[in-house]
């Protein structure tokens, strides 16, 4: 009978206790000391949890017996420890998703006058120290490979391009060498690579064959030799200098034979632990990896990758090539790769 009464009681304080819910005012950030805080309305003090997902960096605390205010909302930060944070509101809670940097610690605490919770960052501040530089094919007036049902090949590059610089952001400078649909010659995407000192160029094209029965993911790395079908593929995309009036043969391998060969190394390392990966995580066909000369890649100061997502003529490549979903993962695994090499 007592330990119902208790149990009872129990239920009883409970419910008291979320029938009022804790106002949370806001949420702001501080650089110096660097600091997450949440201004809570009134004197009690919201109960939190917390939960860190080492692997993604993905912070989440929840705030049971909230609701948060208009000011309370979802921010990207890139700042130095934060990169953004998402605010989900339930009926009586209220969540913080986290997304930090690398190497950063935190530690959680009440302060009051007025009341808050305040994280504190510390830890060796991630400074982004490489850059990589994403240049999707094509583009404006060029619309690369036009494959099965019209679908362009600039189009799905630039979607896949824009996917990937989101996933690099949190660790990576990024330079594009377009941010939108416009045309830009083949020689100038290698200058705008070395001009803010890129440190990794990644090319993303999408192939095509006359017959539609091709597919499959392919990459490749710049090579003064080649196949005979690494070079086929290799003059099909330098065509597209020439087809609006730009001589490919005109763009000069900047890097000199030692640099060609160290470059050339770690491109093929980084196209083979890319051709595998990608394969199995979009089940889609791994064609290899092909040393030819490619004008994008020759005038780049450094290792760099041409990607044939897959083959646009190809009905079933493309089903996969224009959907986001897809799209999404693909640059997720190029980012995972790109992570792998330089971290
Ligand atoms: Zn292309």
């Amino acid at each position: 009978m007592k330990r119902h009464l208790v149990f009872l009681l129990t239920i009883l304080l409970y419910t008291l206790s979320f029938s009022q819910l804790i106002n949370l005012k806001g949420i702001r950030f501080n650089g110096n000391p660097p600091q997450m805080v949440i201004d809570v309305d009134g004197a009690i003090k919201p109960r939190f949890s917390i939960d860190y997902d080492e692997a993604s960096r993905l912070l989440f605390i929840e705030l049971p017996g909230t609701e948060a205010g208009d000011n309370f909302k979802s921010r990207v930060l890139n700042g130095n420890y934060i990169e953004k944070v998402s605010v989900v509101k339930y009926s009586n809670s209220t969540g913080v998703f986290a997304f930090l940097n690398k190497n950063v610690n935190f530690k959680t605490s009440y302060r009051t006058d007025p009341v808050r919770v305040v994280m504190d960052f510390s830890g060796k501040v991630n400074k982004k120290e490489y850059t990589i530089v994403i240049d999707a094919g094509h583009g404006g007036k060029d619309p690369g490979a036009v494959g099965f049902n019209k679908y362009h090949e600039k189009d799905i590059v630039f979607s896949v391009a824009n996917y990937l610089r989101n996933e690099l952001l949190r660790d990576f400078n990024v330079i594009m060498t377009r941010s939108t649909d416009n045309f830009v010659s083949l020689a100038q995407r290698p200058r705008k690579g070395n001009n803010s000192k890129g440190d990794m160029f990644i090319s993303i094209h999408a192939n095509a064959d006359k017959s539609g029965k091709g597919s499959g993911f392919e990459a490749f790395y710049f090579s003064k030799k080649s196949s005979p079908y690494a070079e086929r593929v290799a003059s099909f995309e330098n065509s597209f200098g020439a087809k609006y009036g730009e001589d490919s043969g005109d763009i000069a391998q900047i890097m000199g034979e030692l640099a060609y060969k160290k470059n050339q190394e770690e491109s093929i390392k980084l196209g083979e632990n890319l051709a595998s990966t990608y394969s199995k995580k979009l089940k889609m066909k791994n064609r290899g990896v092909h040393g030819a000369n490619f004008a994008v890649l020759r005038g780049f100061d450094g290792p760099g990758v041409l990607l044939e997502l897959g083959f646009i003529s190809n009905k079933y490549d493309v089903w996969k090539l224009k959907q986001s979903k897809y799209q999404r993962l693909m640059a997720k695994d190029i980012a995972d790769n790109i992570r792998k090499y330089f971290y």
